[in-house]
């Protein structure tokens, strides 16, 4: 839906004044809601600690508040006692990490977003078929570790247009492609151009790997970004939908930042300024956002507009837990 702006901002003292706009939708995904909804239950199913292999989510305000009432975070397998509950990150583990979690006999829960898990099945089914399998995804990203490591075969990455040029295969090779979640739509289009152009035999999804939630923030933050000065995007900095949020404002035109918080906001970004759009990342909490307009208002924002757009009703199902009698409690 487009974003509705009106022609004349209110003013104060004759002066029009700042008008704060904020984007539909924003912030937490059912992914999102769900990897921390499966930790308050584990916490209160099991009792503390629950460990979570790698955060839960990329919000550092959510790891501590999760962190806070009993949820431990580790980097390694190695780091949890034998036998310990675990939950695995809403971005996905690969075969190794369970079959590592398996030898230390840990009780799982598997909250991996369920959108992750099928590009998962999708590149296993590729590589089982015998194509050579491309993952157009950030190096080093745990989503791409975990997909990579979900198949047992070579997954060549590639992050940009340019990479393509430098995959080590032939022409006429078989190639299949999935994609990492949360990618810039247009980027990727332009990777999958360059694919279908070197290798006439490709095969993929198009751009539908990339979740409705990264396609939906997307859409409307390009929707307001041309209509105002500044455009905030509230996320973690290892956010990888945040972090596209904010490139895809910038390509519009206006000047877009990247924030933790309210505490990151510059005066100087809103001096002067009588448009200012805020959204927020697939795992930022609300309370950010309503954070940030506070700040924006001692800051001179005369009002603070909710925008229409996309209302999502995406909700996914709790995961089972091996070995429990019961559901997982609900908190
Ligand atoms: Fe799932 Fe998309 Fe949310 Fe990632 S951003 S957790 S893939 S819904």
């Amino acid at each position: 839906m487009a974003a509705v702006i009106r022609p004349q901002a209110p003013t104060v003292d004759g002066q029009q004044a700042l008008t704060v706009y904020l984007a539909q939708p924003r912030g937490f995904c059912a992914g999102v809601a769900r990897a921390i909804d499966i930790v308050e239950r584990a916490l209160t199913t099991f009792g503390a600690p629950v460990y979570v292999f790698h955060e839960i989510v990329h919000n550092g305000h959510v790891v501590s508040d999760l962190a806070t009432r009993g949820a431990v975070f580790v980097d390694t397998i190695a780091a949890i006692p034998e036998g310990a509950v675990t939950v695995f990150s809403a971005h996905g583990v690969s075969n190794a990490v369970v079959a590592e979690a398996k030898g230390r006999r840990l009780r799982v829960i598997d909250a991996t977003c369920p959108l992750v898990t099928k590009v998962h099945l999708q590149a296993q089914r590729y590589a089982r078929a015998g194509h050579a399998v491309v993952l157009i995804g950030h190096v080093g990203h745990e989503e791409v570790e975990g997909t990579v490591g979900s198949v047992d075969a070579p997954v060549h990455v590639i992050e940009s247009v340019e990479d393509v040029a430098r995959l080590p295969l032939s022409t006429d090779t078989e190639i299949a492609y999935v994609t990492q979640t949360t990618l810039s739509i247009d980027d990727t289009k332009d990777v999958i151009a360059a694919l279908t152009a070197r290798f006439p035999r490709v095969r993929g999804p198009g751009v539908d790997d990339i979740c409705y939630a990264t396609s939906n923030r997307q859409e409307a933050v390009r929707s307001i970004a041309k209509h105002v000065d500044v455009v905030l995007v509230v996320g973690a900095r290892n956010s990888s939908n945040s972090n596209r949020l904010r490139e895809v404002a910038a390509q519009t035109g206006a000047l877009a930042y990247l924030i933790t918080g309210e505490d990151e906001i510059e005066a100087q970004w809103v001096q002067g300024r009588r448009r200012i759009a805020v959204t927020a990342g697939a795992s930022t909490p609300e309370a950010l956002v309503r954070g940030v307009c506070r700040r924006l208002k001692a800051l001179g924002a005369a009002s603070i507009e909710q925008l229409p757009g996309v209302v999502e009703n995406v909700a996914f199902k709790l995961p089972t837990f091996p070995g429990m009698r019961v559901p997982l409690a609900s908190v």
